[in-house]
């Protein structure tokens, strides 16, 4: 099987290193396993190893690999591209979680399409933390509004914020980041939403990310190498 042990080893003791630097649980973050650009056979190979969450950022690509791996019990399949609306039924039917809703349309759309024989969709909200443009995610100052829409669509369960920071190798910079989606985190809580999950961090940042709270670090290159195109 094609799992490279030791950058899994490597990646556990990173995670488990900042979380006991932040005086966290080594518990406290849980890891999704970005497959995006991988062969069907790495999600297996990190299946017998125990991973089950896998981030996918294309749905076509998800639905084929997902179709591919039906024999693997307990998968779970979070999507963490930009969605467009007319991907949105797939979208609510084949994943477990969308972390990529940025705005309230594809918010309806999701939750109008998830089956009511399911579960409701998981889902966070997208927040542009990086004030790029051209990145996708609702801005700062939106994102309050757009939580308390998403809390109240019957399709969904609200489950937190996921947001990117700048591609940059200054830690204050990527932690001033990381920090507006906590602040937003919290706000969110303290207005009584139950938001459990705070999803930042990725394979160059993820010290950052759990030093500012994250609860869910997404990893694609340090645990699966360069991914194809
Ligand atoms: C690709 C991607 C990741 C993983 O990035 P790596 O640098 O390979 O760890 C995480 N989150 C999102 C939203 C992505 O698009």
């Amino acid at each position: 099987m094609s799992l490279d042990e030791k950058a899994w080893q490597a990646v556990a003791a990173r995670i488990a290193e900042a979380a006991r630097r932040a005086e966290r649980a080594p518990g406290s973050v849980r890891l999704l396993a970005v497959s995006k650009g991988q062969p069907a056979a790495a999600v297996r190979g990190a299946h017998a190893a125990g991973q089950r969450a896998f981030g996918e950022n294309y749905v076509q690509e998800a639905v084929a690999k997902a179709d591919e791996l039906v024999d693997l019990p307990g998968l779970e399949w979070h999507l963490i591209g930009p969605l467009q609306s007319n991907k949105a039924r797939t979208a609510a039917e084949r994943f477990s979680w969308v972390q990529s809703v940025d705005r309230a349309k594809v918010a309806q759309r999701l939750s109008g399409a998830r089956d009511a024989g399911h579960p409701p969709l998981n889902v966070c909200v997208q927040v542009n933390i990086s004030a790029e443009r051209g990145k996708s995610g609702a801005a700062p100052e939106e994102t309050l509004a757009l939580v308390r829409s998403v809390a109240s669509l019957p399709g969904l369960k609200l489950r937190g914020l996921m947001g990117i920071a700048e591609e940059t190798d200054d830690v204050d910079r990527q932690r001033r980041q990381f920090r507006i989606l906590r602040e937003l985190f919290d706000a969110a809580r303290g207005q009584g939403l139950a938001l459990d999950t705070l999803s930042m961090g990725m394979s160059a940042d993820l010290e950052s990310a759990i030093a500012e709270g994250a609860t869910m670090v997404r990893v694609g290159t340090a645990l699966f190498g360069p991914r194809r195109k």
